[in-house]
């Protein structure tokens, strides 16, 4: 094991205040890690970054790699959208190996998940992911027409249907709002019931319905499970597809 200089001595020290307050901000834990990693400032004690991550920190030198490569992600997203808040969506993100995939489906996720104000979960960021490779025919670009499955095809149909749907109730659900701040208000709770109330269950309706993957039981080729279509909204794939 080699020394370290008394600059790097002190780097180190303050690298690791940052990781054991730790959880302060994933970023700044992933950042920290890269750090340490990259210019093995663990050697003085441990041989390999594994032997530090457990040793150091009792996590796994994968878990420490996560961070890293969640932190790493966040460097190629567009800069005019909001970064990950958690690490669980960074990773989700990181998960996404090519960078222009990564930065659609991050913009996708986005825009839908701040329509309702909030930021997506790791979890949409998986379904999305899923959505826009079957689109756009995961990893060759060339496939012929022929080549694709009917569940495939089928989507490719729908897709454009249900997010022109979406956007059509985003924007009565945005007018709706604004009549139930004019005169029309009462009026716009006949029957017990708000308009706002009835758009939103259809939001929800058509958000429930739409495609989220190829059905796992025939690989799309159609069976009595996905109903003689091919592919799965996201309750029925996530209940058939094994866990990634
Ligand atoms: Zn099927």
């Amino acid at each position: 094991m080699t020394e370290l200089t008394t600059i790097e001595i002190n780097r180190l020290e303050r690298l690791e205040e940052i990781v054991s307050k730790g959880m302060r901000s994933f970023v700044e834990v992933g950042l920290a890690l890269a750090e340490i990693q990259s210019n093995r400032l663990y050697r003085a004690q441990y041989e390999t970054f594994e032997e530090y991550c457990q040793e150091r920190w009792q996590f796994s030198a994968s878990r420490g790699r996560q961070l890293v490569g969640a932190v790493g992600a966040l460097a190629s997203l567009p800069a005019e959208l909001p970064k990950p808040a958690n690490a669980a969506q960074a990773e989700a993100l990181a998960r996404i190996a090519d960078e222009s995939r990564r930065s659609e489906v991050w913009t996708i996720a986005v825009q839908r998940a701040t329509a309702e104000g909030r930021m997506p979960t790791a979890r949409e960021i998986g379904e999305i992911d899923i959505e826009v490779g079957d689109v756009f025919g995961d990893d060759d670009g060339n496939e012929e027409w022929n080549e694709f499955t009917d569940g495939e095809r089928n989507m490719t149909e729908v897709k454009p249907m249900f997010r022109e749907l979406g956007d059509l109730l985003r924007r009565a659900s945005d007018i709706a709002d604004a009549l139930s701040r004019t005169s029309a208000k009462q009026w716009m709770l006949t029957g017990g019931s708000s308009l706002q109330k009835h758009i939103r269950d259809a939001r929800d309706h058509v958000n429930a319905a739409r495609p989220a993957g190829v059905c796992p039981l025939c690989s799309g080729a159609r069976c009595a499970k996905c109903f003689d279509t091919g592919w799965m909204n996201g309750t029925r794939l996530h209940h058939y597809r094994p866990s990634r």
